[in-house]
């Protein structure tokens, strides 16, 4: 069940809530809608991590299977 993070656009009240599908939030403030939905922590760190791709084994072309897997070397 992500956790995810709002801000009121009416209040600017900022909060943290579960969010179910179908499931539409509210601020616990002053009960407006009119929320802008900010980036939850679990995406932020799954982002983060696909954004700073591993070196491959094979150091001259990076091929996953290791060195020799690729015909170049
Ligand atoms: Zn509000």
């Amino acid at each position: 069940m992500p956790i995810y993070e709002y801000a009121c656009r009416k209040c600017g009240h900022e909060f943290e809530t579960l969010v179910r599908s179908g499931n539409v939030p509210d601020c616990p403030s002053c009960r407006s809608t009119e929320l802008e939905k900010k980036l939850s922590v679990f995406a932020t760190a799954a982002s983060s991590t696909e954004a700073a791709p591993t070196a491959g084994p094979c150091g001259a072309c990076g091929h996953p299977d290791g060195p020799g897997a690729c015909a170049l070397h």
